[in-house]
């Protein structure tokens, strides 16, 4: 069955062992997951195709381990781009610290990020469920409601082309993104914060690598005024500006306005082509519970935070494919229970400390504080045990081996979180 295959198609069968709303990347990686445990899936999908949105495209180590069990990882690697190294500059362009992660060649079979658009590890997702004969995607269909109705059933309202109508299931998963409209029937509050700064993202088509040598192909430049990142992804490089106050949104996307920040960027290399653009808000939020009965929260629709660092898809995949586990358990309630609160104390003491943290250290003022945490992070990155320990932790592997979420090649006796950064 191809995803083309229902795409706009109302449901004949009225009744699953789970539903899941949303067929973003983590709602799919769910669906496969439960499919190969032999679950009866279906994902309900509002939009009438598969996204194409650039939005994440990073992927860790634990993640692309993770993709490695679900025969995924090939596909992954030869379309994706290996970054052997991360980067933080400042705006002059003098490296402030480069991070390299052969360095835990010995903790992970996969010591790269590899750069790979969120749309197309969708696409490879979307080709694998296609030989699930359990999983079934309706595009064009909505979540619109639902109804518990025992401890292990729900009863989820969607609204299709062709009108109305309600299926059963084992339990109901909101992978609806970060407006999740399962949350918000549930009523479960999404605490935290938003920033006062939004990100202009860029795709552009200059060779960034040539007019700034040595750059890597993820790079974090660290300004009081105006942070940025600098991402090489299979497609083109992306740029991603910090916008402060000021602009409305449908300002900072004209050309004039994408002009005069290139031309800081850029100085006298040519003006290049923009592939695309977007403005995008950033909040740090968590939702208060991620377990209702029968109804589980994941991915954005779970947690949200800033971007600074890749984690926020990473910890999505996470979310789901522990959540696959814990569905399929013997003791299915405990260990919902126990993954519930699992997940939701990584997605605080893990994603937020550290994306929030990264997102500070990009936009210090200048001043001392500023000048401390670069030299701190120098010092680090030239530690080789501190920079191992800052790696384990930026690149997840901390947090996976916590909760065994990969199996990987064994810890060293002595890694552990940084105390020092
Ligand atoms: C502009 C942008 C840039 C980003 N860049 C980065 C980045 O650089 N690094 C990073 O780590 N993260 C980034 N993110 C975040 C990352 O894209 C998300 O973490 C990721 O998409 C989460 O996947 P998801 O499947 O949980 O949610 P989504 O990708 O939001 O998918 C949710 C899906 O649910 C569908 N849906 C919504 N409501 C309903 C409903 N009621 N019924 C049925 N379907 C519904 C939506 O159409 C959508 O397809 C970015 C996000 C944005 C918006």
């Amino acid at each position: 069955m191809s995803y083309s295959a229902v795409r706009g198609e109302q449901d004949e069968a009225t009744d699953y062992d789970v539903i899941v709303a949303g067929g973003g990347p983590v709602g799919l990686t769910a669906a496969l997951v439960l499919g190969r445990a032999g679950r009866r899936v279906l994902v309900v999908e509002s939009e009438p195709e598969p996204a194409t949105q650039w939005r994440a495209s990073t992927f860790h180590p634990p993640t692309l381990e993770l993709a490695e069990s679900l025969g995924l990882i090939d596909d992954m690697l030869a379309q994706g781009l290996v970054a052997p190294t991360y980067q933080l500059l400042d705006r002059t362009g003098d490296l402030i610290a480069e991070f390299d992660f052969s360095t835990l060649s010995d903790a992970t079979r996969y010591p790269y990020r590899l750069q790979l658009e969120q749309y197309k590890y969708m696409r490879i997702l979307l080709g694998r469920l296609a030989d699930e004969e359990t999983v079934r995607v309706s595009f064009a269909h909505r979540v619109t409601g639902h109804r518990t109705t025992g401890p292990h059933s729900v009863d989820v309202q969607i609204a299709g082309p062709e009108g109305a109508y309600t299926v059963s299931g084992g339990c109901l998963v909101g992978a609806d993104g970060a407006r999740s409209t399962v949350r918000q029937n549930l009523g479960v509050e999404f605490e935290g914060m938003t920033y006062e700064h939004r990100y202009l993202l860029l795709g552009i088509d200059s060779p960034l690598e040539e007019y700034f040598p040595g750059i890597s192909f993820v790079n974090y430049v660290s300004d009081p005024t105006e942070h940025l990142m600098l991402l090489r992804i299979p497609d083109c490089w992306r740029v991603m500006f910090e916008v402060t106050d000021g602009p409305p949104d449908e300002e900072v996307v004209t050309d004039e306005f994408i002009k005069g920040r290139l031309k800081v960027l850029l100085n006298q290399h040519p003006m290049p082509r923009v592939l695309s653009r977007q403005v995008y808000r950033v909040h740090q939020r968590v939702a208060r519970t991620f377990r209702h009965g029968p109804v589980l929260l994941i991915g954005d629709a779970a947690h949200v935070n800033s971007p600074i660092g890749g984690l926020g898809l990473n910890s999505g995949i996470h979310d789901a494919c522990t959540l696959g586990r814990a569905l399929t358990d013997p003791q299915p309630s405990r260990a919902l229970d126990s993954w519930a609160e699992q997940r939701r104390t990584v997605a605080l003491s893990e994603i937020q400390r550290i994306t929030h943290r990264n997102t500070q250290d990009l936009s210090l003022s200048e001043g001392e504080a500023r000048d401390t945490r670069m030299e701190q992070l120098r010092e680090i990155s030239r530690d080789p045990r501190r920079s191992r320990e800052w790696m384990l932790e930026a690149s997840m592997i901390t947090s996976a081996r916590h909760q065994n979420l990969v199996s990987g090649r064994p810890f060293r006796t002595g890694d552990q979180s940084p105390t020092t950064a």
